[in-house]
């Protein structure tokens, strides 16, 4: 656990179980009622054959843990509660999930329901996001705030203002000065009443990596000249009692409380301001920003994690809000929250599987194929290559590694001018491998094949460089004995990742089973927020297969309660506009035309076919039962 960190970032939902596979805490912790999960066997029963008692789901696999959201909508809610009693404040905690951060709809159906009793509402930044969250919230509580964010066009006003005939308690936040006007215009159109929020853009900067949206240059939000005249406009039309929240967001994953407490301050003040200025406030909208420890380090320093704990953010939040209302005589608001990442990063895990690996190739060589080799180098290279053994024979490892550089690139040139053989640069390479290994020198970091797409299921990394832990979901209890790095199934250069938690360059992993591929589960952590709506189909590679997954009294303390299957190649196909039922009739047609006899493998022009439906059908990934061309 501690070679991976498991329990620096894994707390309190990850840890290791004594037969060496990562073990899963979806309440929070082990208990006498919540016994712990084993991650490989949920694996295993999704993925192995449906006659072998599996799901005979492909992988890569998303598992989702409804137990583990449940977990976080109650810790937060229990946070900012135990903040708000210690503190005095006189006013609740209301937050919203922005469904952003996950639209998948069992999650944001799972936060719906877990939230219920706080009245936890969503937000949402676009129409088909509003629509979503509207839809979602019709089984939730009439009180719950549906706030909308975001670039707003009439149609979205409309929506939100027809969602409060509706009986929805949406409120629309400004983030355009010029959004007031088409509010004031179609709620009257409309005949409604509306709750219109006000995004300020603060003057606090956020300079982390997800800081962008914050300080005045930030692409969102009123400046203070603008808060004034859409008060002014309100206030003239009859509807400054309609502006009732005061909204912010300073960028995602807030590195400190001393950012958090300056930019929550600076908005108490504005706040306390509109108060004054006869808005009808009663709700200050803190936005997100609340952080994951993604390296485990608890670092305001890490661009991947944070230097709090969830007390510790709401403690900083309601204390300055209420300090700053007080010194005003200003009545407590209502403090919302929109935590996105906060919410959803634990509650998945992507598995993959590593299908192959690079190989070390220290070469067998007899003394006479070295001779050989060496009277072949050119006269230069052999200078040194007398250097480059010299150095071996004295132990210098430094000066051994500087000369086998030089006289790997001598031979090269002369393998460019076409006077070195193919077979004597391979020999060249194998000679300074062998030296390597004399001089101890640590094995090369090798590649491990992961059936993957980067660009689909892990975009943060490649697109902003962004860390999540990634561990091997079993065989923990062995020493990894390799340093590799992973390269996934595009075709594209950008598809590896070399980078991980602590500011690694290689990942600790154990050999392959029988030298070969399969069989070797890797885990990436905490991704539930953001990567599957910002993943693309680059090569078209589809999402992975989904799994949810809940605590129960069963045999291994757990229950699928539902699998689906990643995207098929048809659906990512269709995805581009391309109709995969005429492609395939297409295809048929030309194996009826092309295929007059058997082939040399007995394939007539219907096994074919059927080949074909079945490239359709599965997913884009590697398959792992054999091609049914040629099963056929
Ligand atoms: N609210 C707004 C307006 C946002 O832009 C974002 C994301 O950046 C969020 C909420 C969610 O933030 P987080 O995921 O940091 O909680």
């Amino acid at each position: 656990a501690s070679l991976y960190r498991i329990d620096q970032w894994g707390g309190p939902y990850f840890g290791v179980n004594d037969n060496g596979n990562v073990s899963i805490y979806p309440h929070g912790s082990k208990t006498l009622n919540h016994q712990e999960i084993d991650l490989f066997k949920i694996v295993k029963k999704a993925s192995d054959a449906k006659d072998e008692g599996g799901l005979g789901l492909q992988l890569p696999i998303i598992i989702r843990l409804p137990d583990v959201l449940k977990h976080r909508v109650e810790s937060i809610q229990s946070a900012f509660e135990s903040a708000i009693e210690a503190e005095g404040y006189t006013s609740h905690y209301q937050g919203v999930y922005p469904v952003k951060c996950n639209q998948d709809r069992f999650v944001v159906d799972d936060i719906v329901r877990f939230g219920d009793k706080f009245r936890f509402g969503l937000e949402a930044g676009s129409k088909p996001e509003l629509l979503l969250a509207m839809s979602c919230l019709c089984k939730g509580n009439a009180e719950a705030f549906l706030v909308c964010n975001g670039f707003k066009d009439a149609e979205f006003i409309s929506l939100s203002l027809v969602g409060r005939k509706l009986g929805f308690n949406t409120v629309i936040v400004l983030e355009l000065e010029e959004e007031a006007d088409l509010v004031i215009d179609l709620s009257r159109k409309l005949g409604v009443r509306p709750v219109i929020g006000m995004r300020a853009k603060l003057r606090t900067k956020h300079d982390g990596h997800f800081g962008s949206t914050s300080g005045e240059k930030g692409k969102f939000g009123l400046t203070t000249t603008q808060i004034l005249r859409v008060v002014k406009k309100l206030d003239e039309c009859g509807m400054l009692d309609c502006l009732q929240l005061l909204h912010f967001h300073i960028g995602s994953q807030i590195p400190s409380t001393a950012l958090l407490a300056d930019g929550v301050g600076e908005a108490a003040q504005v706040y306390c301001e509109l108060v004054r200025l006869g808005a009808r406030m009663g709700v200050i909208d803190i936005g997100g920003g609340l952080g994951i420890d993604y390296d485990g380090s608890k670092s305001p320093n890490s661009d991947v994690s944070v230097g709090y704990t969830l007390e510790e953010y709401a403690a900083a939040v309601v204390g300055e809000i209420k300090s700053a209302c007080d010194r005003k005589m200003v009545k407590h608001p209502v403090i919302c929250s929109e935590s996105g990442r906060a919410i959803v990063s634990h509650h998945s895990v992507l598995v993959f599987e590593a299908v192959s690996a690079s190989k070390n190739s220290v070469p067998q060589m007899s003394s006479a194929d070295l001779s050989y080799l060496i009277e072949r180098l050119p006269e230069d290279a052999i200078v040194d290559y007398r250097k480059l053994s010299a150095a071996a024979m004295g132990g210098e490892y430094e000066t051994c590694l500087l000369y086998s550089d030089q006289l790997k690139q001598k031979c090269v040139e002369q393998f460019k001018e076409g006077s070195f053989d193919i077979d004597q640069l391979a020999a060249v390479d194998g000679l300074c491998d062998l030296v390597y290994k004399a001089i101890g020198a640590p094995d090369p970091v090798r590649t491990y094949h992961v059936n993957l797409s980067v660009f689909t299921s892990i975009p943060d990394f490649w697109g902003i460089g962004q860390l999540f832990p990634i561990v091997p979901i079993h065989r923990l209890e062995q020493k990894p004995v390799v340093k590799g790095i992973l390269s996934d199934i595009t075709c594209d250069s950008d598809g590896k990742i070399g980078k991980f938690i602590g500011g690694e360059e290689s990942l600790p992993l154990h050999e392959l089973k029988g030298g070969g591929g399969g069989s070797y589960y890797l885990g990436m952590f905490l991704g539930g927020a953001y990567e599957e709506g910002l993943g693309g189909i680059h090569n078209l590679f589809g999402g992975p297969s989904v799994v949810r997954v809940s605590q129960s009294d069963g045999p291994h303390s757990f229950a699928v309660t539902q699998a689906v299957h990643g995207p098929s190649c048809a659906d990512v196909l269709r995805m581009m506009q391309h109709e995969p039922e005429m492609m395939f009739e297409k295809l048929k047609h030309r194996a009826e035309e092309y295929v007059f006899d058997e082939g040399a493998h007995g394939l007539d022009h219907d096994a074919i076919a059927n080949g074909i439906a079945s490239s359709f059908h599965n997913m884009p990934y590697l398959v792992k039962s054999s091609c049914s061309l040629i099963a056929s």
